[in-house]
This record gives structure tokens, C-alpha cells and sequence, in this order.
């Protein structure tokens, strides 16, 4: 399993890149996980936008999924210079009815998950896991039957989360803040409990990603290291993780 990140900012994406979205290949299918503001422009340099075979979302917050409407429409230019009728599923929780309802368009179909059931999309299984956070969001865990990778999404701390991540081999963590800052209310995690999850849950290797606008992003991997000592970096356009 090949996890490559395409955006990595929270809220909204600096020049050249994008907020939330992560490429995902296994024995030939590509998966999509969160598709926020500038992952269209920037997922091109990665994959051809007709090869995406599933797209799973986290929750529906602009960060997260900025860019769904403009994928809907590439898939209908695409179909239409091509002459074909490939429709791509979308996967999202339907808490927010009329944000899953958005998912479907000519040639994109939403698709309901249920987090209590998993889901099943060509060689990846997905677990969710209700995150705390001010819209419904799930974490997700994601595996290809040899390789193990959570996404935490968006959230503020808690503990179930260890328990979820235990035996995996990567956490893709959201890291908003900064240690001495309370991500808490705002439904975030700072550096200080992105360490702590990763070293709770026994986890060799973290990512920090939805990075702050703030501050110098180098801090928090020295302020995750005095909680931590398996390996972290920060997310970048192009980062992969695995083969
Ligand atoms: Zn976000
Ligand atoms: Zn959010």
C-alpha cells in the first residue's frame, strides 16, 4: 500500500498546494481520502483523475472536501471528450444528508457508509471510528490485509483513538496546534497529543498533518519527540509512505 499526500494544510491551502487529501494505491486501485481546496490541481502531478477508483471522505468540512464539486465536473468533461459513462463513488457518512446528497452528480454516485459496518473497496478495508470534533467525522482505518494506516481526520484528543490505532504501522495524524496551545474546543489536536497517541498506541511511524498557518512547522516534530520516539515527519506535497 502506497499512501502519497497531496494536501496538508487545515483550514485553507497556501500557494501551490492544498488542504486535505491523500492518494492511496494498492495492486492497482486508487483511492482518494479527503479531497479539499486545490487537491484537483495538485493530484494531477500523481494520477490521471479518470484512474481514481473510490473516493472516501472524512466529513464535510471545506477543508475536506472544497474540491468534490469540481471533481464532479471534471469526471463530466473527461466522460464527455472520452465518449464513456464512468461513474466514480463517493463515500461519506450520511449524518448530513444534504452534504451526502452533494456527493451524487451526473457521474458521481455518493455512497452511504455505515461506520458501525466498515467498508469494503477493492483491496482496502476501512474501519471508522466517530471523531470529536464540531461536524460528525470519522477516522478511519485502513488496511490492504499487509499494511496498516489510520487517519485520524479531524479531532481533538481522546482516548479510544489509541485503542483504534494499536498494531497499525502509520498514523496520519492531524496536528493543528502547537503544545502549548488547547486544540480541545476547537475539535483539534496539538503536537504534545499527536506524540502521545502515536506512543500510546505503539505505533513505529506518524505523519502530522492539517498543519497550522502559524509558527514554524518544525517545532512541532521537536515538540512531538519529547512524547515520542518512533519515527515523524511533517506531511508535504509528495510524501509517500510504503510501496
Ligand atoms: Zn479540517
Ligand atoms: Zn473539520
Amino acid at each position: 500500500m502506497k499512501l502519497t499526500v497531496i494536501g496538508y494544510w487545515g483550514a485553507y491551502p497556501e500557494q501551490e498546494s492544498a488542504t486535505s487529501c491523500y492518494l492511496l494505491e494498492s495492486n492497482g486501485f486508487t483511492c482518494i481520502v479527503d479531497c479539499g481546496s486545490g487537491a484537483l490541481s495538485r493530484l494531477q502531478k500523481y494520477v490521471n483523475l479518470m484512474d481514481i477508483d473510490a473516493v472516501v471522505l472524512s466529513h464535510y468540512h471545506n477543508d475536506h472536501v472544497a474540491d468534490i464539486g469540481v471533481l464532479q465536473y471534471s469526471w463530466l468533461v473527461q466522460n464527455a471528450i472520452h465518449q464513456t459513462e464512468k461513474v466514480l463513488p463517493i463515500y461519506g457518512h450520511a449524518e448530513d444528508q444534504e452534504k451526502f446528497n452533494d456527493l451524487t452528480h451526473n457521474y458521481t454516485k455518493g455512497m452511504e457508509y455505515d461506520p458501525k459496518n466498515g467498508l469494503e473497496i477493492g483491496p482496502f478495508r476501512f474501519k471508522f471510528q466517530k471523531t470529536s470534533h464540531p461536524a460528525p467525522c470519522y477516522a478511519m482505518r485502513i488496511t490492504n490485509g499487509e499494511k496498516t494506516i489510520v487517519y485520524t481526520a479531524d479531532t481533538s484528543y481522546m482516548s479510544n483513538l489509541v485503542s483504534f490505532s494499536e498494531g497499525a504501522d502509520l498514523i496520519l495524524a492531524e496536528c493543528s496546534f502547537y503544545e502549548h496551545q488547547d486544540g480541545g474546543k476547537a475539535g483539534h489536536m496539538n503536537s504534545k497529543e499527536c506524540g502521545e497517541l502515536a506512543r500510546k498506541a505503539n505505533v513505529p511511524e506518524l505523519i502530522l498533518s492539517h498543519l497550522p498557518h502559524f509558527g514554524e512547522l518544525n517545532q512541532l516534530v521537536e515538540e512531538v519527540e519529547n512524547y515520542y520516539s518512533g519515527d515523524v515527519q511533517l506531511a508535504k506535497e509528495g510524501l509517500t509512505w510504503g510501496d
